[in-house]
């Protein structure tokens, strides 16, 4: 395969400046390509972009779909008491639990049938993955229409984070992402988004990531921080992600009274989408998967630069900071020979300065080749370069590390191999 646009690199000029001024180490300027797969095209030859879902259909409703006065008002078209539906939530959202036997607060004689019509079966364990060092889980869930969806459970000092799935796939075909490959199928519902976390919560309860602080294990007791980097591009299901937001941050027993800052939205720059979630009052963590901070190169890494270009992006990343304060990451998956070049550092400091002081952090991560790939990661010296570049001007800098490379790290290579 070649690159999609099978065009002679518009990069060369940079590039070819950057290696007469360094040493002759590599090669100037690697184009993005696929191999063994090919990227999907749209009408205009350009790699093709799904932002609707080719299905529609969604799992029954479920109490984590609804707001707690929805679920008071379901109960009573059932006929129970309203108080009834919040037992309920705390069971869930609380003791992580969906099972009747556990519920004895209830009235035994409608207690299955409060259970079946609040808790239909959404997630189903299809494999479990754990590194050596227990420190991080992998978990492949299959949905009520047989689509697989992973998500990842780490442990960290003093906090355990979960990155959660929010499509099944994703129609945003980033060449070099695993997910991107098999093109979208849908968006995952609220309650989908929501129990990804409630099992992960159950499982921790159930000592899946160690005893607590005194055997020198985590010190978290439940899922303390979200990340929406796994399945899917969680602004391109807008509503039903920010619907899952609200009720993580909702207190007891409405939602999990989770922090709004410890959950972060990552994306691959839709603008209007970025515009609108400055705008919904809450102040989660913003998260824009740049990768490139020149529109010749990015306009293949990223389809959807073809929408919106790098500047666009950044003005939105921007606004989202000035309007709720919260200081935004850039995420740069560093690719060895395509993206990694001192003066892309230099160019994204510069873009990063123009805008303003002290709004953003660059987070690289090495890239995670998926299986088959041409891609690797940049060589360590080259990442370090980087990441000094970028801190002499001024920008907070800190590498993300892979967790889970043992278990097929790069998010959606579970799914896929399945
Ligand atoms: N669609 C959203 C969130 C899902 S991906 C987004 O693009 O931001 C989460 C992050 O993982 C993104 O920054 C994405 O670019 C990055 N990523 C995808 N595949 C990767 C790989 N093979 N190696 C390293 N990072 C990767």
């Amino acid at each position: 395969m070649t690159s999609p646009k099978n065009a002679p690199s518009p990069v060369a000029a940079p590039a070819v400046t950057a290696t007469t001024t360094r040493p002759a180490r590599r090669p100037a300027q690697v184009k993005p390509a696929t191999e063994g797969w090919k990227q999907a095209t749209g009408p205009e030859g350009r790699p093709l972009l799904q932002f609707k879902s080719p299905r529609v259909s969604q799992p029954p409703t479920h109490l984590a779909d609804l707001t707690l006065p929805e679920r008071e008002a379901k109960f009573k078209e059932l006929g129970l008491p309203a108080f009834r539906a919040k037992q309920l939530s705390v069971h869930y959202f609380q003791h992580f639990t969906t099972d009747p036997e556990r519920m004895s607060d209830l009235p035994k004689e409608r207690r299955a049938e409060m259970v079946d019509t609040m808790f239909p079966k959404l997630l189903t364990e299809v494999k479990r993955l754990t590194t050596d060092n227990g420190d991080t889980i992998k978990f492949l869930w299959r949905l009520f229409d047989g689509s697989l969806v992973e998500s990842v459970l780490m442990r960290y000092p003093g906090r355990v984070t979960l990155c959660v799935s929010s499509q099944c796939g994703c129609g945003m075909n980033c060449p070099f992402c695993a997910t991107g490959q098999a093109g979208l199928t849908r968006n995952m519902s609220t309650a989908e988004i929501l129990d990804q976390i409630v099992q992960a919560n159950r499982v921790i309860a159930e000592g899946g990531l160690g005893n607590l602080r005194r055997d020198g294990g985590h010190d978290a007791e439940r899922v303390t921080n979200i990340v929406f980097m796994g399945m899917g591009e969680p602004l391109a299901n807008y509503k039903r992600v920010m619907n899952a937001v609200h009720r993580m941050v909702a207190e007891a027993p409405e939602g999990l009274g989770m922090s709004a800052r410890g959950i972060t939205v990552s994306t691959v720059g839709l603008v209007p989408a970025i515009n609108k979630l400055a705008q919904e009052g809450v102040a989660v963590t913003f998260a824009l998967s740049l990768h490139a901070p020149d529109d010749e190169l990015r306009d293949d890494l990223i389809p959807v630069n073809d929408k919106w270009k790098v500047d666009d992006a950044l003005d939105a990343a921007y606004n989202y900071y000035k309007v709720t304060g919260r200081r935004v990451s850039i995420e740069y998956a560093l690719i060895k020979d395509m993206n990694d070049h001192p003066w892309r550092a230099e160019l994204l400091a510069k873009k990063l300065n123009q805008r303003g002081r002290g709004w953003v952090h660059v987070n690289p991560i090495p890239l995670n080749p998926t299986p088959g790939s041409i891609w690797t990661s940049s060589e360590p010296h080259v990442m370090q370069e980087f990441i000094d570049t970028l801190i002499e001007h001024g920008i907070p800098t800190t590498l993300r590390d892979t967790r889970g490379k043992e278990i097929d790290g790069a998010c959606g290579q579970l799914a896929a191999a399945e």
